[in-house]
């Protein structure tokens, strides 16, 4: 292994068989597929990068923690200790548990959103944005320019541009904003960092006008490495200090535990508003359970309140996030486009870069993902225009800057031999990228199409 990458700091104690085909019957699976890698089925997948979210390995601790699962359908002992884990991580006053993180967006947005808001946001993400939309907000992106190019390499290209804010809050007023979604890290811009000094700047100028701050949390022990890293200052605060000083800014957040809680299900929503909480309370029993499970099993909230402690652990979070460095390197190294800098979760491969025979209504991100699949048997994901949707009210197709091929890489899932063969069969399809065709729809879904759309080839 190379030089400044250390060892996995986790050992194997149960194992799980790969599915290992022919090209030829992954040829079959995904024209099966509907060259959409979301409709191939794991046990067809070899390396599977289409996500880090429920794909991440619980630790002997988790697993011990759910045979600790009191099912009790109120009051259940396990809530209150992920209660209490969250609010000392987090520092936010209320917690209310969700099945996952879109189970805690749709109670924010029917809560706060009135038809006709605005909700300001560092980048859209899919669910996020489809919740803001439903109950009748236009979602504005307030990201810096440079988040939209894949080729600008900034240590905080997740950060918000202020003049973005201030210039909506101008135009709009103040009033029809309901609060602006701050998330940390950004998805779609690549797993990009938002730093700790404009995350302040972000707070102190949306309060003056009145309105809150509510974090999409989902990475944010992530975004906490890159601020130890990279920020001055930081280099020797914990990850733990440095979370919960990122929230102290704030006034609530929604959680995807999928993610940085290193669970396989789970999500809450958290305020320190206690009028939201207790209408918060009274809309999860309507769409979730009992404010103290939320949809979610006892045990599977014990496995959360443990894995939020272990995933600020400093070996634990570094390694994660060299893993992905460790794949950025071999692939730029071999001159494969991606976005810079690497992000916390995943390489985003530039896919108009890497095709550029194709238009991006050829779908190049679409049909890399399943070019790559047919290929190495490695599962990744289209994050371009099929994943951006079309326009609410024109009908027509955004047309995102960013047409990317997300590797994401699952937590403690997979080790560098793994990402060996990623990067290899990778550098190997990029030489021969000319025969990779654009594909045109055979089924279009009216919203959230990324997940079943189908596919046929040009
Ligand atoms: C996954 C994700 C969500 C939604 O969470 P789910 O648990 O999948 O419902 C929200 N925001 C971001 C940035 C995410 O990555």
């Amino acid at each position: 292994m190379s030089k400044g990458f250390a060892p996995e700091p986790y050992k194997i104690k149960m194992v799980e068989n790969m599915a290992i085909m022919t090209k030829e019957e992954r040829k079959e699976a995904i024209e099966r597929a509907g060259y959409n890698t979301f409709l191939l089925k794991s046990d067809e997948c070899y390396i599977d990068l289409l996500t880090d979210s429920g794909t991440n390995a619980m630790s002997d601790a988790q697993w011990a923690g759910l045979m600790l699962g009191d099912e009790a359908y109120a009051g259940s002992r396990n809530f209150y200790h992920l209660e209490k884990t969250v609010q000392e991580l987090f520092g936010f006053k209320y917690v209310v548990p969700t099945h996952q993180g879109r189970g805690a967006e749709n109670i924010l947005s029917t809560l706060t959103i009135k038809p006709g808001d605005y909700v300001p946001g560092n980048m859209y993400f899919t669910t996020t944005r489809f919740h803001q939309e439903r109950n009748g907000a236009t979602f504005r992106d307030i990201i810096i320019d440079e988040a939209h190019n894949s080729q600008i390499d900034l240590p905080f290209k997740g950060n918000v541009d202020l003049k973005k804010l201030q210039a909506l809050i101008d135009e709009v007023g103040a009033e029809k904003i309901p609060y602006v979604c701050l998330a940390v890290t950004v998805n779609l811009a690549g797993g990009q960092p938002v730093s700790m000094a404009n995350i302040k700047a972000v707070s102190e100028l949306a309060h003056k006008h009145g309105i809150k701050i509510m974090y999409d949390a989902t990475r944010c022990i992530e975004n906490a490495y890159f601020i130890k890293a990279r920020e001055e200052g930081y280099a020797d605060k914990s990850i733990k200090d440095i979370v919960k000083e990122m929230f102290s800014y704030g006034d609530g957040c929604t959680m995807s535990g999928k993610k940085d809680c290193l669970t396989n299900i789970g999500g809450f929503l958290c305020m320190n508003d206690y009028e939201l909480y207790l209408q918060a309370t009274a809309t999860v029993v309507q769409f979730e359970g009992m404010p103290s499970y939320g949809g979610l099993a006892g045990r599977d909230m014990e496995a959360m309140a443990i894995g939020l402690r272990e995933a600020v652990n400093y070996e634990y979070i570094s390694h994660r996030v060299n893993q992905i460095r460790y794949l950025g390197e071999k692939l730029d190294a071999a001159g494969v486009p991606m976005v810079k800098p690497y992000g916390g979760h995943a390489i985003f491969l530039d896919a108009r870069a890497f095709l550029p025979h194709l238009t991006q209504d050829d779908f190049p991100a679409q049909a890399l993902a399943a070019s790559i699949y047919e290929h190495s048997g490695v599962r990744t994901m289209e994050r371009g225009i099929i994943s951006a949707g079309r326009d609410v009210k024109t009908g027509k197709n955004h047309y995102p800057k960013l047409e990317t091929v997300r590797l994401t890489i699952p937590r403690r899932v997979y080790t560098y031999a793994h990402l060996d063969y990623v990067a290899d069969t990778i550098i190997e399809l990029y030489k021969n990228k000319e025969q990779i065709k654009g594909l045109k729809w055979e089924y279009e879904p009216a919203c959230l199409r990324f997940f079943t759309g189908r596919f046929s080839q040009k």
